[in-house]
């Protein structure tokens, strides 16, 4: 069985690479002797690098051939002669340039038959602990390119990364060389057993290891040492013996080989396969170009820079703060920070612009708010200053509109004492004497009752307000002006006009404005009567709509455009505050006012305000209209829909 096994393992593979050189040279021919198979770690690292290395840095053609030497797992010589008959069959023929036996089995194999099958061929040494060379037999046609494991480093590397530990279990392998290796760390680790005990588990075939790693108490560590063959005779892939042990392990693995890290240990200083295959084919070219391999000197390779594995030290809880200054973390998780570092930037940023927009937007808000509050104060202000002027203007006839009753009343009274102070007293007509006297101080009162709202200061509250009495209100109060100016007042009030959500004194205002600009507007007109026609009326869109008509001479087309511009007049001694303050008090209540010329003459003003709520005019708002100045005949209330006409002779005041 053992030949079978042999023949058959020794697989040989030729590569042939020729990819450039002159088609006449002879190709050098390069024998890679692997020690227990051409997939064993860390050897498959070291020689997989030393194949590429020497393909990139040979210009000539090279002939590669890689044998595994299954017989370094049976001891004995007698197994080991027909793969030796093989391998001296394979290369009668062909002269070999260069032999590489990779990992210390290779090498003593090679040393070993070295005169029958290799001839003169010089031998490089790849990829093992010197101390498992001393005396082996490495001549002056020999280079070496080793590693030295530093094993104190081992040590005080688990003690500062687990100070709590307190045994160290090795794990090694049980084959020849594993034993050979095995004496060098004892020998190694005893300066070291004043600092840790070390448990030594080279008896145990590799199933009992992996159980006994899985009962391990805290204060264990487990150093993995490149085994090869168990007790049991089973070689061990090194990198799957490795994953297989870290499932099942208690304690913290600790290797020496770089490959190791990410398969299961925590990581620490490390030999790197890489560097070291590397390394072999710098070396490998040298000895090819005709350098003689004695004069090839190389330091062994020791431990590079540390190396961890972030897994393996969270899942044993080592901060990283203790590991060694410089040290390289590997397989490190990236954060949600690390995968989606643009995105949550661009979403930051948005969400920022949106809220520097968002207090920007808000800040303008609150500016414009408050800007327009002010306007209003201001406007409300100049609405008070314009119903005080206007009161003002109207202080004549308006005394004159107190005098008459009062004159009226202290003549009705006298009346009423003469028919009392005959012979026979005249009931009857002192009666209707006392009657006159009644009325006409109503009348007065009326009076005085509309003119309150031109000194009230606007409280800007808002309420129901019924317009045709606040228009039969304005009438009362201007009656006076009115008749000074020869005025014929008609009104056409749309009974069950619905009452709109207002501010009455605001309302009143406009109402007076408009009437008072009517007023002077027909002061020129002399050869037409002067007719003020108020009318109330429903709209298309349901609102209230007031017109307020005269039969002036209208508004020139230059200026009809400029007439609600603040301090716009045409007058004298006006402020051309009026109109401006009108359209405000009208937009405030969401309403719009405009102006158009008459049908033949005279200008026709209009407003609406929208009835918000459609409430009837049930209850009056304001006072009742005016009764008729004379007292004898008081003036009946204007019929609802009926043109009812006011005329007065002018007074002058
Ligand atoms: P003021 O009455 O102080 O001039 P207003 O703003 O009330 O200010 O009026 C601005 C101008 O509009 C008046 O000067 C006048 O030229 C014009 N105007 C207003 N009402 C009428 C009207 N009914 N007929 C003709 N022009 C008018």
């Amino acid at each position: 069985m053992g030949i079978a096994v042999i023949v058959a393992c020794a697989a040989a593979t030729l590569l042939f690479l020729a990819a450039v050189g002159p088609a006449a040279a002879e190709p050098k021919r390069v024998l890679l002797l692997h020690s227990l198979g051409r997939d064993f770690a860390p050897f498959a690292d070291v020689s997989g690098r030393f194949r590429e290395e020497l393909i990139r840095q040979s210009t000539d053609p090279v002939d590669y051939y890689e044998i595994s030497l299954e017989t370094a797992r049976f001891a004995g010589a007698e197994q080991e002669r027909p793969f030796v008959d093989y391998l001296q069959a394979l290369f009668a023929q062909r002269k070999l340039d260069l032999v590489v036996p990779v990992g210390a089995p290779a090498a003593r194999f090679a040393l070993r038959h070295r005169e029958r099958l290799f001839g003169a061929a010089p031998m490089l040494f790849v990829a093992m602990d010197l101390r498992s060379m001393q005396g082996a037999g490495v001549t002056a046609n020999d280079a070496v390119v080793a590693y030295r494991f530093d094993l104190p480093a081992v040590v005080d590397n688990i003690l500062r990364l687990r100070p709590q530990t307190v045994d160290i279990a090795v794990v090694t392998g049980n084959s020849d060389p594993d034993r050979a290796w095995l004496e060098e760390l004892h020998r190694e680790f005893q300066p070291l057993t004043s600092r840790v005990k070390f448990v030594w588990l080279d008896k145990l075939s590799f199933a009992d290891l992996q159980k006994l790693a899985g009962t391990l108490p805290p204060w264990f560590a487990i150093f993995f040492t490149p085994l090869q063959v168990d007790v049991a005779g089973v070689p061990i892939g090194q990198e799957r013996a490795l994953e297989s042990l870290r499932a099942s392990s208690s304690a913290p693995i600790f290797g020496t080989f770089e490959n190791l890290v990410g398969r299961g240990v925590v990581g620490g200083p490390a030999v790197s396969s890489n560097e070291l295959g590397q390394r072999a084919a710098s070396v490998a070219m040298r000895i090819l170009q005709g350098e003689a391999p004695a004069s090839i000197e190389t330091q062994p390779l020791g431990p590079g820079r540390p190396i961890y594995d972030w897994r393996e030290l969270r899942a044993w809880n080592i901060s990283e703060n203790v590991l060694p200054p410089g040290s390289e973390v590997r397989f490190r998780e990236r954060s949600l920070w690390d995968l989606y570092r643009w995105q949550i930037i661009l979403v930051a940023t948005t969400l920022l612009l949106q809220a520097t927009l968002i207090t920007v937007l808000l800040f303008e808000h609150r500016r414009r708010r408050n800007a327009e509050a002010l306007a209003r104060r201001r406007m409300s202000e100049l609405a008070h200053v314009n119903r005080m002027a206007t009161a003002g203007e109207l202080s004549a006839s308006l005394a004159h509109e107190i005098k008459q009753p009062l004159a009226a009343m202290v003549t009705n009274a006298n009346a009423g004492l003469r028919w009392l102070a005959r012979n026979t007293p005249d009931f009857d007509e002192a009666r209707s004497a006392f009657q006159r006297i009644v009325s006409d101080g109503h009348r007065a009162g009326q009076v005085l009752g509309s003119v309150r709202a031109m000194f009230e200061k606007d409280s800007g509250k808002r309420a129901q307000v019924d317009l045709n009495g606040v228009i039969r209100e304005v009438l009362t109060l201007l009656e006076g002006e009115l008749r000074a100016h020869r005025v014929l007042a008609q009104t056409d009030l749309l009974d069950g006009l619905p009452e709109v959500s207002g501010n009455r004194v605001q309302l009143q205002q406009v109402i007076v404005n408009l009437v008072m600009n009517a007023v002077e507007a027909m002061e020129s007109v002399d050869d037409r009567p002067r007719l003020l026609r108020i009318k109330t009326e429903i709209d298309n869109n349901h609102h209230v709509l007031i017109r307020v008509e005269d039969s002036g001479p209208g508004i020139g087309l230059d200026n009809i455009d400029r007439i609600f511009n603040a301090f716009f007049t045409t007058k004298p001694r006006g402020i051309g505050m009026g109109l401006s303050i009108c359209r405000s008090i009208v937009e405030a209540h969401d309403g719009r006012l405009w102006v158009s010329p008459g049908v033949d003459y005279g200008s026709v003003f209009q407003f609406t305000i929208p009835n918000h709520g459609q409430k009837k005019k049930d209850e009056k708002i304001g006072p009742e209209p005016l009764p008729r100045a004379e007292p004898r005949q008081p003036a009946a209330a204007p019929a609802p829909r009926e043109p009812v006409a006011m005329l007065r002779t002018a007074r002058h005041h």
